[in-house]
């Protein structure tokens, strides 16, 4: 079935009274993005839907994509016919046709965006449904839950017939909720953390911490490739590299090794929320579960949030670990979360930190470092990478190719 265009029905906008159009032309925006690769689309966003003219792409392809757009609730790939009626029927039929077998039962739903159109709603039903009852031998007609559902939409500027309506993603148009900084390690949980922020509107930029040499290059390309997974739901995302490694050894050489966590969190922390206040973000999401490792007790937050009144939001604090993979799984994060590179947390892991640090000890072991200067070196390293859709940064043939060599 060649289809001309893909109809785009809103998710929650139409509660956002007059932001609604922020909202829309967000969407618009984000939708152009995330298609940018197909070069003939027509893409318009208007008040109640938002209509993507194919114009010879590939409508499985650009549906692909779409699904994955924050603050589409459905969709549904349609075939536009002249205001004929004759044309309509031949089309409906074809439809229908195509998609039948026996034993099935059909509905045809009309809707008019225009009122003058020669035939109302109940008059279309009739005519088409009469002609495929005509056409398609043994087929019958079913009010309630019909296996073949074929939707009619009589506009101004042609009739347009489409089957079925495919799930969006759901949410709301990522930056319609303003800007968080993303604590990224290369685990399973910050990625995950990520999506669900995104997916209620927040547009998030990624904040990675470092070691070299005690981390690999690897290491921290992965996270980069774990930003680039996220990328469709977003457009592009900024990277943001923070080298961690001075302070991660001056805490190593002048801290008591249960609080060796717990110091080097509020470390994390402090320069997330730096970056976030230079960069005009007003909140920081991390992958913290609570309950799941050491540092994620409440006690550990209270120790470690210390350091800041911006908002700390934890997306996948009350999920399983379970709950977490099957949704890392879904958005294709897992495989490369699990990938073996150590990271800069993993090496300077305390054999048995403190899953109960006190606040005030925290506070003292702190006091003896030089906090601003060890900051202050630490952001001037930072470096930002915008990431896009489909790039790439570990490219296991290449490596395969030159360990050969
Ligand atoms: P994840 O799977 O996200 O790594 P985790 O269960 O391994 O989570 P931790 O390693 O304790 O948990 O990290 C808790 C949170 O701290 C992470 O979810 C992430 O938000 C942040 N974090 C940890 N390491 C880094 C890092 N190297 N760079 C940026 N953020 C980090
Ligand atoms: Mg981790």
């Amino acid at each position: 079935m060649q289809y001309t265009e893909i109809m785009v029905r809103y998710g929650e906008l139409s509660t956002k009274g007059k932001n609604r159009r922020n909202f829309i032309d967000r969407l618009g925006h984000n939708v152009r993005q995330s298609l940018h690769q197909f070069k003939n689309l027509e893409i318009k966003a208007q008040r109640d839907r938002m209509h993507i003219k194919l114009n010879g792409e590939d409508a499985q392809a650009v549906m692909d994509r779409l699904s994955q757009v924050f603050g589409i609730q459905n969709f549904s790939p349609s075939i536009r016919v002249e205001r004929d009626i004759e044309a309509v029927k031949e089309m409906a039929t074809k439809m229908v046709a195509e998609y039948y077998e026996p034993g099935m039962t059909f509905k045809i739903n009309t809707r008019r965006s225009d009122h003058n159109y020669a035939y109302d709603t109940n008059e279309m039903n009739d005519m088409l449904g009469g002609h495929i009852l005509e056409t398609v031998p043994g087929i019958k007609v079913k009010m309630k839950n019909p296996d073949l559902l074929l939707r009619v939409e009589v506009r101004l500027n042609g009739i347009y017939l489409s089957f079925g309506k495919i799930d969006g993603a759901g949410g709301l148009p990522v930056g319609t909720a303003g800007k968080g900084m993303l604590m990224l390690s290369g685990g399973i949980d910050s990625p995950v953390a990520g999506y669900m922020a995104m997916k209620r509107g927040v547009e998030i930029e990624m904040v990675h911490f470092f070691s070299p040499p005690y981390t690999s290059e690897k290491a921290l390309n992965k996270a980069k490739e774990l930003t680039a997974k996220l990328t469709p739901y977003a457009g592009s995302i900024q990277f943001l590299e923070v080298p961690f490694t001075e302070i991660q050894e001056t805490i190593k050489e002048n801290v008591p090794e249960g609080y060796l966590m717990t110091i080097q969190r509020r470390f994390m922390l402090r320069l997330s929320v730096a970056l976030a206040e230079k960069r005009n973000a007003l909140a920081i999401f991390n992958g913290e579960a609570l309950g799941q490792v050491a540092s994620q007790t409440l006690e550990s937050m209270v120790a470690i949030n210390d350091v800041t009144t911006m908002p700390v939001l934890r997306p996948v604090l009350s999920l399983d670990k379970n709950e977490i993979i099957d949704i890392a799984k879904k958005i294709d994060t897992f495989e490369l979360s699990i990938m073996p590179f150590e990271d800069c947390c993993t090496i300077f892991a305390p054999p048995a930190p403190k899953t109960r640090p006190k606040l005030d000890k925290a506070r003292h072991y702190e006091s003896r470092l030089d906090v601003e200067g060890l900051m202050e070196r630490a952001l001037a390293g930072v470096k930002v990478t915008r990431v896009q859709v489909n790039d790439e940064f570990l490219n296991e043939k290449k490596d395969e190719f030159a360990g050969l060599l």
